[in-house]
């Protein structure tokens, strides 16, 4: 019983976007055990092999504890006031040089809600630049930009719980008894007791052994594969009439359009059977409570927006989002505030609480607490910043909390891009691949070192607190942000995250009433909340959609092929995702216990295919594609499906970013990192 649990810290789990409760037991400063809370609002007493043991980086060798700068080509160490300075000055050159717009930050889903709150605002109130965006871009901006465009905000509709009440799930492109392991238990849980189970996923992830029906499309169809399902529901009656009539839009321009996509052409586009198909659609359109959760593998793609609104058709279709005949479309947020940083701002054309930058009412609503002008021209998205670095627009660029050189795609023209900007800023715990090419690099704190809120998938505010103190001279990005900024002669106001988060509430009315104190008292609280004395709202929409007209958008878009295709050159397809022990760049998961548990990447591929290319199991081998090479350890599974090979992106030193493509959303220029191209070749 918790009456045997040592005093611990409560605090909310910094890996995947979760956002399990934890305790953290201490001695001497030194974390002892991280143990999940019994009373977790989401977790409910469980915990993964991430939130549990990956806290060893905590007390690693290599964690940076002095700032560092450049001289004479190597970094050295150097006081804080001196890297502070340096900062200043060479962001004062920036903006005297080429203007507020030759400056950008990269913010994080690393860093709170209160620290993304405050990038944003140093970026339009100090630099005068909306050039702020966050790593969404690289993995959910579809959801972002899709759910608006369906429903009206960026959020999932429905919470966990709602999910867990479904009698059939469709997870799509997903692998969460790997990537979001407390979720994965509770659908599997479900679908134990007699929930239906549709997994689409080209891959047989964990979830598919227990599926009623496991569909398996070619990587970069998913639309059609959506639209497929959307025919079958039309074609056999299985749709909401009153719900269409009443709360929905579009529906003739996509009954038109899905005549063209009847179960034999969508089989031939997909490579799904027909027959599968037309089951699947079954299982959802005749339960009584359908749920969809969906993953990277809907939104990383070169139609990533398009999937994510094909994918509500399925909903709108059945009814089941915004009433109690389903629950909804509910997006699994990789990072653990992926959606709090863009929550907060931290984006390039969209304030604190999703106002536009384009609107003068939301720009009016930020004026008048910041005091300065917004300015009213979007930003540039983190590929665009990168562009702009290439061409020499771009001189100066502070990355937070993320391996860029690791982690996006097209590494080595992510590297010639902070090659040829004069100024790279870089906040970070280790000496990562970004962190070597910067200029100045500051250390700072980490998700058990520091204060503030972080939001999870189903859209639930919850406290980060700090279990122990950052090492040596490291500080948190919340105090170097604050800290920039009087270096440069400039106050940002609100001194503490709990200042922060309130202001945030004044300029974002979807947060008015959310508070520290509050959500010290209640544990968590889903946003929208408007008013401190009432819940915020954890199933969206029951009375209309947040859309202009009230109402769901049923959205007519067509199937469009993916960027690359297998061809004679490099025949076969390389997704990448997540491995169960490994968090993102595995920057801190490498770096402890769970290194011991999942040792080195492998590049899993199906036996008919290791005998085609002569491949052995555990070899290695080297892949390459149209845009680099990559070297991994062969894994031979029927995991992965004939012709495609897959891998995760938790060990940047095999490379696998040199291999994906600068393809990308052509809505939120998310990269396609489900769709590429390879060979493989000698070694
Ligand atoms: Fe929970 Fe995700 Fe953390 Fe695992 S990584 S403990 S599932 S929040």
């Amino acid at each position: 019983t918790s009456a045997h649990r040592p005093p611990a810290t409560r605090t909310t789990c910094g890996y995947c976007g979760v956002g399990c409760a934890l305790d953290v037991v201490t001695a001497d400063g030194a974390v002892t055990a991280v143990l999940p809370a019994r009373d977790g609002p989401v977790n409910q007493g469980h915990a993964c092999v991430k939130g549990r043991f990956a806290h060893g980086y905590l007390t690693s060798s290599e964690r940076l504890t002095r700032p560092l700068l450049r001289r004479d080509g190597r970094l050295e160490p150097v006081g804080w006031d001196e890297a502070l300075g340096h900062v200043a000055r060479g962001l004062r050159a920036a903006v005297a040089d080429g203007g507020p717009d030759a400056v950008a930050a990269i913010s994080s889903a690393r860093a709170t809600n209160e620290e993304n709150y405050l990038v944003q605002k140093f970026m339009r109130v100090v630099i005068g630049t909306n050039n702020v965006d966050n790593c969404s871009r690289l993995c959910h901006s579809p959801s972002a930009a899709g759910l608006t465009a369906s429903f009206g905000l960026s959020g999932g509709t429905d919470t966990l719980d709602d999910v867990e009440r479904s009698d059939c799930l469709l997870v799509v492109g997903a692998n969460p008894v790997e990537a979001h392991p407390v979720v994965g238990a509770r659908l599997l849980r479900r679908t134990l007791h007699g929930a239906a189970l549709v997994v689409a996923d080209p891959r047989a992830v964990g979830l598919a052994a227990h599926a009623d029906v496991h569909l398996r499309p070619r990587p970069g169809t998913n639309v059609a594969l959506f639209h497929g399902l959307a025919h079958v529901l039309l074609a056999e009656g299985m749709t909401d009439e009153a719900f269409l009539r009443a709360r929905a839009t579009g529906l003739p321009e996509l009954t038109e359009l899905l005549a063209d996509y009847p179960p034999d052409r969508v089989a031939e586009i997909t490579g799904v059977p027909a027959a599968d198909l037309i089951a699947a659609a079954r299982l959802y359109g005749r339960a009584r409570r359908p749920a969809i959760v969906y993953g990277l593998g809907v939104t990383e793609h070169l139609h990533g927006t398009d999937g994510v609104r094909t994918l509500a058709n399925l909903a709108i279709l059945r009814g089941a989002v915004g009433t109690d005949r389903g629950h909804g479309v509910n997006p699994l947020r990789g990072q653990n505030n992926v959606q709090g940083a863009s929550d907060m701002g931290a984006l390039p054309d969209l304030l604190p609480g999703y106002g536009k930058v384009t609107d003068p009412a939301a720009r009016a609503r930020a004026e008048a607490v910041w005091g300065i002008q917004v300015p009213e021209r979007p930003g540039l998205r983190i590929p665009d910043m990168f562009a702009a670095a290439r061409a020499g627009e771009l001189r100066a660029l502070w990355v937070i909390g993320e391996d860029v050189c690791a982690t996006d795609p097209d590494a080595n023209k992510v590297a010639e891009a902070l090659e040829a900007c004069p100024l790279v800023v870089c906040s970070e715990l280790f000496p990562s691949e970004t962190a070597r090419r910067a200029d100045v690099v500051l250390p700072v704190a980490s998700w058990l070192e520091k204060n503030g809120t972080f939001v999870n998938f189903d859209r639930r505010f919850q406290r980060v607190r700090p279990a122990v103190p950052p090492p040596g001279g490291a500080r948190s990005d919340f105090d170097v942000v604050h800290a920039v900024a009087a270096a440069m002669g400039a106050g940002l106001g609100c001194p503490t995250p709990a200042a922060a988060l309130a202001e945030c509430g004044r300029v974002a009315p979807v947060f008015a009433g959310l508070s520290h104190d509050r959500l010290d008292r209640e544990g968590a609280v889903p946003w929208p909340c408007r008013d401190p004395r009432r819940p915020g709202e954890a199933k969206l929409y029951r009375e209309r959609f947040a859309t202009a007209d009230g109402r769901a958008h049923l959205a007519a878009a067509p199937y469009l092929p993916p960027g690359e295709h297998p061809d004679d050159d490099y025949p076969l397809l390389l997704v990448t995702g997540r491995r169960w022990a490994h968090y993102n760049s595995g920057s801190m998961t490498r770096r402890g216990p769970n290194l011991a548990l999942d040792p080195v990447d492998f590049l899993d591929l199906h036996p008919g295919d290791a005998r085609r290319y002569a491949v052995r199991d555990g070899e290695p081998v080297t892949v390459e594609s149209r845009h680099g090479r990559a070297g991994l350890i062969a894994r031979i599974g029927e995991q992965t499906a004939p012709g495609q090979v897959f891998c995760s992106f938790h060990f940047p030193a095999s490379g696998v970013n040199r291999l994906t493509s600068g393809h990308a959303d052509t809505v939120t220029s998310c990269p396609e990192y489900k769709v590429t191209a390879v060979r493989l070749v000698a070694t």
